[in-house]
């Protein structure tokens, strides 16, 4: 583990914490989520649900990811092919420790959330990693439908995929969706995707699930979770949905991981997937106008931003202010003009060929948005 030291998030939230900056680093929501689920949080408390739940997750909660995942046609029995688990993080290297063996190939795209790798390297197999590519004219980052062809070699296990992308904000079109899956299904590769910012996608666009195109639901390890879609990333509860004889594998790597995760939080997410959808599409509106507040503070200060279709988080390149390192200008940042962004060269293992974005996030209120805003204004 020695390459996987502190965590790029840890590193900003504790120098945007030193030195008062508006930490637009670490992505996490500064408002609270839907009160009825609060609710129900405390009440578990209250009943006494402060025990071990049961190891795939309480029934509930599992039944209620059944009901959420059904939106999309995909159907899963909640007794065998859903998995509760530690957050997204927990399900992601629970699956790559269940499925891949010492020496498989893993397929990441780059840039790739940072606990990716690290899983990688502790299921002991070997990442390849395949470059989002800047489209010509609207500078969306896409997918290389060519380059992931040629990363797949006969040692290939697995392919990760994150969509809607952290943290480049692209959401993946049908057309790339279709792409991937008929590759998977050519070279019989499991697919493993990150979906926690499924419902936080703009413009009109949709969020498919991969597990949806022909030959995937079979071969396809879904993972979710609720911090994202209801602002409440510090309850860690997350999931992993996909046929029973993969979705058991994970389920028996978790067991040794961290057995169960919080039970007071599980009929809470329960009642959030199914009576707060309505709270996540103004969560979603919301983001939108953020987004657009964002990417226009930051042109008006001189970066070139990149289109976000989703997630909480915008990219800008640093270049036209005069800047070549990314990480360099992260770590200059708070103590100069009090802002805290990620570079997003550290998602990568190409640096040279990213170093030019630094990742921002606008989960955060209009007025703390404004205050950063004003704040990169003095960098021009
Ligand atoms: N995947 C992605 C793409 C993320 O951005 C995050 C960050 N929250 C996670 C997984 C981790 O999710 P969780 O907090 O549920 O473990
Ligand atoms: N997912 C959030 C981000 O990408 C926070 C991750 C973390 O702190 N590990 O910023």
């Amino acid at each position: 583990m020695r390459p996987f030291t502190s965590t790029i998030f840890a590193e900003m939230t504790a120098l945007a914490n030193r030195t008062g900056a508006v930490n637009l680093g670490q992505g996490f929501p500064d408002t609270d989520g839907p009160v009825g689920m609060l609710e129900v949080a405390k009440a578990s408390i209250d009943a006494g649900l402060n025990q071990y739940p049961p190891g795939p997750g309480m029934p509930e909660l599992r039944n209620a990811i059944s009901e959420h995942r059904a939106r999309y046609g995909t159907h899963y029995d909640p007794d065998t092919e859903i998995l509760v688990t530690v957050g997204a993080t927990e399900a992601i290297a629970a699956s790559l420790l269940a499925l891949v063996e010492p020496g498989d190939e893993v397929v990441l795209i780059e840039p790739y959330y940072d606990s990716y790798a690290a899983s990688v390297a502790l299921a002991g197999a070997t990442r390849r990693t395949v470059g989002l590519v800047e489209e010509p004219g609207t500078g969306r980052l896409g997918l290389d439908v060519d380059a992931l062809r040629a990363a797949i070699t006969p040692r290939t296990r697995a392919l990760l995929l994150n969509s809607p992308h952290n943290p480049t904000g692209t959401v993946l079109n049908y057309v790339e969706l279709a792409a991937v899956a008929a590759l998977c299904v050519e070279h019989d590769i499991v697919a493993i995707t990150d979906e926690v910012y499924e419902h936080l996608v703009f413009d009109g666009l949709a969020h498919v699930p991969l597990a949806t195109f022909p030959g995937m639901a079979e071969r396809t390890v879904t993972i979710s979770g609720a911090g994202k879609s209801f602002n409440c990333t510090g309850w860690k509860i997350g999931w992993a949905c996909g046929p029973a004889e993969l979705v058991g594998a994970v389920r028996a790597a978790k067991q040794f991981m961290t057995f169960v995760g919080g039970a007071p939080f599980q009929p809470a997410v329960a009642h959030a997937l199914r009576n707060e959808l309505d709270w996540v599409e103004g969560l979603r509106t919301s983001l939108q106008d953020k987004r657009s507040r964002l990417s226009g503070g930051l042109t008006e200060a001189g970066f070139s931003v990149r289109p976000s279709e989703g997630t909480y988080f915008i990219t800008a390149d640093v270049r036209p202010l005069g800047f070549t390192d990314g990480a360099q200008l992260c770590r200059e940042l708070p103590e100069r003009i009090g802002v805290a962004g990620v570079p997003v060269q550290v998602f990568t293992d190409h640096p040279d060929e990213w170093r030019h974005l630094v990742r921002f996030a606008f989960c955060k209120r209009d007025e703390v948005l404004d205050e950063a805003i004003s704040r990169l204004r003095k960098l021009s």
